[in-house]
């Protein structure tokens, strides 16, 4: 199909950042859509970090008003428990789930898109059109564009389900607090990390994990012994834990993300980048391709813009994420290394702070580091010869569990 039949609505299948924007586009176009989400604005289990990168694409989210808080300071633990502080060249924006989904649902509601507080139990297609089946009624569609995020029961009806590989677990805490201070704390022996992003009023504390080495006990158990160490009191806090998408490079590349009359986007589709977690750009990205493919008429383009568009990074991160968690580079653990030439070399310092606000990307971020090493190991060497200064320190401190998950 290259075209849509005019008479009846797109369904969007989840309100989460992906569906709304995907929504407010394509009736702020003219279009008519109906999105359906069960819970519309809650505390969907996140970060909530919102890098530099995003906010260009979508300044609203920088100019709003709503609640959130500028991070503008990271600290990086290694394993061994080298610390090293820094300063963000671009400050990232640290949302609440329920304000953020909030504001992009009012964007599509703004627009002329219909909310529809529903859960939606099947999608069957006859005579080239949709219906949707929700717990209270049937609704006809032209379109379904599936943004239902990484649990969702209509994966398999599209696509292919996700395999363990596929997945990391995720566990944490929101806890009562405030700071400008963003925590990573990196372990041996675990693909993920744990993190501590501050937001308006509290934080959110978490691990994430390859679903196939660690269980969610487990996780929750060194979450639990990090926050201990670091003085965070999570006894009375509310827990979560979800999944996250961490995509093999085979299956981004294999994986169907369109079809007959439908498309998977954001974390439905598993487009979260598999290094860092980062998935509320690459939703919001997708939902801006599909609408730009869908109002062109040919919604089959969808896949050809994601090619041209971010896919490349995506896959560059699913090839190199075992490396990052556990290769070496230059006689250490590359997570050593990167916090020591952190806190060693401004030149790495200034890519770290790239690489954070999303402005480096993977696909030219070997040759930029090539083209870099003479430069970082100066400097890195000059500043083993005298007391580090400036920028960024770098402490040692013991590492955590012993330095083994
Ligand atoms: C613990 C954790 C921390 C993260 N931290 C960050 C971070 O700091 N920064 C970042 O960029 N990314 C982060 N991510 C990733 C980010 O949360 C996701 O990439 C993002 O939420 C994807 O948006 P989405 O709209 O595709 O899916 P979702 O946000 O999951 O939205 C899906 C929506 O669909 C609805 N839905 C599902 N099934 C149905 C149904 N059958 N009927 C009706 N409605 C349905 C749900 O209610 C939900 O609102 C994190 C993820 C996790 C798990």
């Amino acid at each position: 199909m290259d075209c849509l039949p005019d008479s009846k609505p797109i369904a969007v299948v989840g309100g989460g950042p992906a569906g709304a924007l995907a929504a407010a586009t394509l009736a702020r176009a003219g279009l008519a859509v109906v999105v359906f989400d069960e819970k519309l604005a809650w505390e969907k289990p996140c970060g909530g970090g919102i890098t530099h990168k995003a906010l260009v694409a979508w300044p609203f989210l920088r100019d709003t008003q709503v609640e959130r808080n500028w991070v503008s300071d990271c600290e990086l633990i290694s394993p061994s428990g080298r610390r090293v502080s820094f300063h963000l060249s671009q400050p990232i924006a640290v949302f609440s789930r329920c304000v953020l989904n909030g504001l992009l649902q009012q964007k599509a509601e703004e627009a002329g898109a219909k909310i529809v507080r529903d859960h939606v139990l099947g999608l069957e297609r006859s005579a080239g059109r949709w219906q949707v089946q929700t717990s209270t009624g049937r609704w006809d569609a032209a379109y379904v564009v599936i943004a239902a995020g990484a649990r969702n029961r209509f994966r398999t009806q599209f696509s292919k389900p996700f395999a363990g590989d596929d997945l990391m677990i995720t566990a944490g805490y929101y806890i009562p607090g405030h700071s400008q201070l963003m925590q990573i704390q990196f372990l041996a022996g675990l693909h993920g990390y744990l993190w501590i992003f501050p937001r308006a009023d509290h934080f959110s504390a978490g691990i994430c994990g390859k679903l196939k080495d660690q269980s969610a006990a487990e996780l929750r158990r060194l979450l639990e012994q990090w926050l201990e160490k670091s003085g965070l009191r999570f006894a009375n806090a509310k827990f979560f834990s979800h999944v996250l998408p961490s995509l093999r490079a085979a299956t981004l590349r294999d994986t169907p993300v369109c079809g007959e009359g439908w498309a998977l986007i954001g974390d439905a589709a598993g487009f979260v980048d598999p290094i860092t977690g980062e998935g509320l750009y690459y939703a919001m990205r997708s939902a801006e391709l599909l609408s730009q493919a869908l109002l062109a008429e040919q919604p089959v383009r969808y896949a050809e813009l994601l090619r041209k568009d971010f896919l490349p990074e995506l896959q560059i991160a699913a090839r190199v994420a075992d490396r990052f968690y556990s290769g070496r580079w230059m006689g250490q653990t590359v997570i050593e290394r990167m916090v020591q030439f952190t806190a060693k070399s401004p030149s790495f310092r200034q890519l770290m702070c790239d690489l954070f606000a999303g402005t480096q990307g993977y696909v030219d971020l070997r040759r930029r580091l090539y083209r870099s090493l003479p430069a970082i190991l100066a400097e890195s060497l000059a500043s083993a010869l005298r007391l580090p200064s400036g920028g960024a320190g770098l402490e040692t401190g013991p590492p955590l569990g012993g330095g083994s998950a």
